[in-house]
C-alpha cells in the first residue's frame, strides 16, 4: 500500500493513522469536519512529543512521520488511495452512509475496510460499491502499541482482498488473526461481555470500582481491570457493541448492563470525556463509585 485513507479521527482513526504513517505510507485522515481531523492529528503530535521526551522515538522520525498525514473534512482526496479504512463512530447508520459516499471516489482496485468492533461485515459490504473488495480490519487500542489485527472477510470478500489485508496488517508489524464474520469476531466476542459483566457487578453493588478492578488484575492476572479497560475503550462504544450483539444474535445474554446505559446517557464515556468509572480530571484517575 502506498496511500491509505482513514475515515474517523477519534481514538482509533488517529492510532491507525500514526501506525500507517510510521511505516512510510501516506495517510489522509478525515472526519466530519476538517477541525475534527486536525484535532486528531494534533493528538498524534502530542503523543509523539511525549515519546520523544521519554527518548522512545527520535525527533527526526517524528519530523518524517507527521507530514505524511494530511487532514480532510471530506473524501475528495481519497480517489488515489489503495486502501480506505473506516474508523468512525460505532453506529451502523453512520457507517452505511460513509460507504455509499466514499464509494463515489473509491479507486478501481482499492479496498474499503471497516474497523468496526461488532457490526457484521457481510451486512455492511452490501452498501459498498464492490463487496469483493470490502473487508473487516479490526485494530486494537492503542493501535501503535497493540500487536494484533483481526482480518474478517465477509461472505463476498475475495481471497485476494483477504490476502492483501493480511499482508497489510503484517507490514504494520502486527500479528494477523483471521476471524469469522459473527458479531464481535473473536476477541470482542469474548472481551466485551466480560467488561459488560463487570458493570453488572458494579451496578448490583457487589463491590467497588477499585475492588472489581483489583479482583480481576490479581485474581485473573489481567494486566488491567475491566472497568479501567471499559473507560479506555469508551463506554459509548462498548454500549453500541453490546446492543449489536444482542440485536444480531437475539440472545438476551448480551443485553447492556443498565448502569452502562445510564453512564452513556449522562455523557460519561470514560477516558475520552474525562469521566467514566474513574474521574480523569486530575493527575491520576480516581474511582467514582
Ligand atoms: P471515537 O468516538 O473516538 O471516534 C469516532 C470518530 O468518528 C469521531 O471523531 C467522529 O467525529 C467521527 N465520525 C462520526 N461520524 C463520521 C462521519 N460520518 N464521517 C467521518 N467521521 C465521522 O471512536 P473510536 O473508539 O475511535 O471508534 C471508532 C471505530 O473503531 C468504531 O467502529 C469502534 O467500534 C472501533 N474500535 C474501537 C476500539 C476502541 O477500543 N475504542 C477498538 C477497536 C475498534
Amino acid at each position: 500500500m502506498r496511500k491509505v485513507g482513514i475515515i474517523g479521527a477519534g481514538i482509533m482513526g488517529s492510532g491507525i493513522a500514526q501506525t500507517v504513517a510510521s511505516k512510510g505510507m501516506d495517510v489522509i485522515l478525515s472526519d466530519i469536519s476538517i477541525e475534527n481531523a486536525e484535532r486528531g492529528k494534533a493528538g498524534i503530535a502530542k503523543g509523539l512529543a511525549k515519546l520523544v521526551a521519554k527518548e522512545k522515538i527520535a525527533q527526526a522520525d517524528v519530523d518524517a512521520l507527521l507530514p505524511r498525514i494530511t487532514t480532510a473534512g471530506d473524501y475528495a482526496g481519497m480517489g488515489d488511495c489503495d486502501l480506505i479504512i473506516e474508523a468512525a463512530t460505532e453506529r451502523e447508520d453512520i457507517k452505511l452512509k460513509i460507504f455509499t459516499a466514499v464509494g463515489e471516489v473509491l479507486g478501481a482496485g482499492a479496498i474499503l475496510a471497516s474497523n468496526t468492533s461488532s457490526i457484521p461485515i457481510t451486512r455492511m459490504a452490501a452498501s459498498s460499491p464492490d463487496p469483493t473488495r470490502f473487508c473487516g480490519l479490526h485494530f486494537f487500542n492503542p493501535v501503535p502499541v497493540m500487536g494484533l489485527v483481526e482480518v474478517i472477510p465477509g461472505l463476498a470478500t475475495s481471497d485476494e482482498t483477504t490476502a492483501r489485508m493480511k499482508s497489510f496488517g503484517e507490514a504494520l508489524g502486527k500479528t494477523v488473526v483471521l476471524a469469522g464474520d459473527a458479531p464481535g469476531f473473536v476477541v470482542n466476542r469474548i472481551l466485551c461481555p466480560l467488561l459488560n459483566e463487570a458493570i453488572f457487578v458494579l451496578g448490583e453493588g457487589l463491590a467497588s470500582v477499585e475492588d472489581i478492578d483489583a479482583g480481576m488484575r490479581l485474581g485473573a492476572n489481567h494486566p488491567m481491570g475491566p472497568l479501567t479497560l471499559a473507560d479506555f475503550v469508551g463506554l459509548d462504544t462498548l454500549y453500541e457493541i453490546m446492543k449489536v450483539f444482542q440485536a444480531t444474535t437475539g440472545d438476551p445474554k448480551y443485553r447492556p448492563a443498565p448502569l452502562l446505559q445510564k453512564y452513556v446517557e449522562a455523557g460519561w464515556y470514560g477516558r475520552k470525556s474525562g469521566r467514566g468509572f474513574y474521574d480523569y480530571s486530575g493527575e491520576t484517575p480516581v474511582p467514582t463509585r
